[in-house]
């Protein structure tokens, strides 16, 4: 920290936004208010979008109304007269679109970036939150301990409310807890948080930023120019190099959280009991208890982690410890992450659909034994020979579904040989019943049936909550 460079060059744009053309790029959960917002403060607003389906035209319809120029069908051509372009977080760097603004030399901001620089001059500060897996728990677990402290706060960013709207809405808020993407932080140069952490790094979205360098340059935006806190993981050294290379405020801490005994400026876990060895007075010879192992639901040891996280973003922001343990024990985790559907002849059957990548894949693997594993669907480049030699020990079999399900197929092939598996070809919407009754052909009372696809869902499903819930389905339709 400190002698750290800015990677990044910082787009410019107008700060007035009066009579400007500015280009929003998709519309959705962030183009439309980004649209209004920049109608509001006078600019002239061109939307264009890749798609022109019926609730695209019904977004459109909206936005015409009200003098927005609204082009579907054709996200790829640059506007003529682009002062700015304010893009949906998702799009890929290496569109046309994007490439002509390069060209043109027009800046690029996404969602958040707008949030910021659209924000009050008494605006609440950011407490961020990033990383492979883990984001929305951990911001979650984060809101629910400063609202146990008395602040007013909410979760925001890559998780249901836009930050646009937090930041321009009525409601007065202490506090934001923002979750960020990493497209939402390679499209977010200005902002800079109270204080951050980046939970876990390992190769996700690979095939959008190009390689795991620019993936781990654009999630350690989050660290630049924090004012308190960079808390990282200690078990992740990626996580603290970043810490390293930022940028920060002059007195800016790093602080750090393992699920072993914390040193000074740490938080851990000792004996079953969260401590605080950071944010403490004289910290070389004190630790104050912050909570349980069991206030914390589920106590899966990644979730543990999710906890200090959150525990320790608090503490940056001067929260009582008697918070940190009343928010933890508040705290409930959202649908599809390790949720337990049924028991069903002493099988129990686990939904974790959210495990879209191998990370998160390994760490739900890693909290049963033995496992009937279904898995599969869309890669996003990414390979499975780590995640399944670490995990052949505790598989009982494996189904298989989805696109790139042979690359699964052969690293339990080289890895796990023994393992018996089932490929199912199937994509159709009957196929998730099918791969829940094979798994439970497999299975062996005392085992877990578990899906964690270590995939994304789109080639079968809408997202990955459709995935899980015909997954809870087909169980029910098996105890039935
Ligand atoms: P995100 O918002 O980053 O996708 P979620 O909290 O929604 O994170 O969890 C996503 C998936 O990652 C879940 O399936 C969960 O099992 C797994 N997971 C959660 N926290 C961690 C962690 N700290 N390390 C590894 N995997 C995790």
């Amino acid at each position: 920290m400190g002698s750290g460079q800015v990677t990044s060059s910082v787009p410019s744009g107008p700060s007035d936004f009066q009579g400007k053309h500015v280009t929003v790029a998709g519309l959705g959960v962030s183009g439309v208010p980004a649209a209004k917002a920049l109608h509001a403060r006078g600019a002239i607003v061109t939307v264009v979008n890749d798609g022109d389906d019926a609730r695209a035209r019904e977004q459109a319809a909206e936005l015409e109304a009200l003098g927005v120029t609204v082009r579907l069908g054709d996200g790829e051509t640059l506007p003529e007269g682009t002062e700015l372009i304010v893009t949906a977080p998702g799009w890929k760097p290496d569109k046309p679109l994007f490439l002509a603004a390069e060209k043109a030399g027009v800046p690029v901001w996404g969602d958040v970036e707008l949030a910021w620089r659209l924000r009050g001059p008494d605006a609440a500060p950011w407490l961020a939150v990033t990383g492979t897996n883990g984001k929305t728990t951990t911001v979650q677990m984060l809101a629910s301990i400063l609202k146990a402290a008395g602040l007013r706060t909410a979760a925001v960013g890559n998780i249901g409310v836009s930050l646009l709207d937090a930041v321009l809405g009525e409601e007065r808020y202490d506090v934001l807890a923002v979750e960020l993407s990493s497209y939402q932080l390679h499209w977010a140069p200005s902002p800079r948080a109270h204080s951050a952490v980046v939970l876990n790094l390992a190769p996700d979205h690979l095939d959008w930023h190009g390689s795991m360098e620019a993936y781990a340059r654009d999630k350690g935006r989050v660290y630049e120019g924090n004012k308190v806190a960079c808390v990282y993981n200690v078990a992740d050294k990626a996580t603290e190099d970043l810490v390293r290379e930022a940028d920060v405020e002059e007195g800016c801490r790093a602080v750090g959280f393992t699920l072993g005994t914390p040193g000074p400026s740490q938080l851990g876990v000792v004996d079953g009991i969260l401590v605080d060895r950071a944010f403490v007075e004289n910290r070389h010879a004190n630790a104050q208890e912050l909570a349980e192992v069991r206030d914390v639901d589920p106590p899966a040891p990644h979730n543990i982690a999710n906890a200090l996280a959150a525990a320790a973003l608090a503490r940056a922001f001067g929260v009582p410890a008697s918070a940190v343990r009343d928010g933890l024990r508040a705290f409930r985790p959202d649908a599809h992450r390790i949720s337990h559907v049924a028991d069903i002849d002493g099988v129990a059957y686990v939904d974790d659909s959210k495990a879209t990548n191998t990370h998160a894949a390994e760490a739900s693997l890693a909290s049963y034994e033995p496992i009937v594993w279904i898995a599969g669907g869309l890669a996003k480049g990414a390979t499975f020979d780590e995640l399944v030699a670490k995990s052949a020990k505790r598989l009982r079999g494996a189904v298989l579904i989805g696109a790139d399900r042979a690359l699964i197929r052969d690293a339990l092939a080289r890895h796990a040989p023994e393992v018996p598996v089932v490929d199912l070809e199937r994509t159709d919407t009957g196929a998730m019943l099918q791969a829940v009754t094979e798994a439970r052909r497999l299975a062996r009372p005392g085992d877990t049936v578990l899906l964690a696809p270590a995939c994304a869902s789109m080639d079968m499903f809408t997202n990955y909550n459709q995935r899980g819930d015909a997954f809870a389905a087909a169980v029910r339709e098996l105890g039935a």
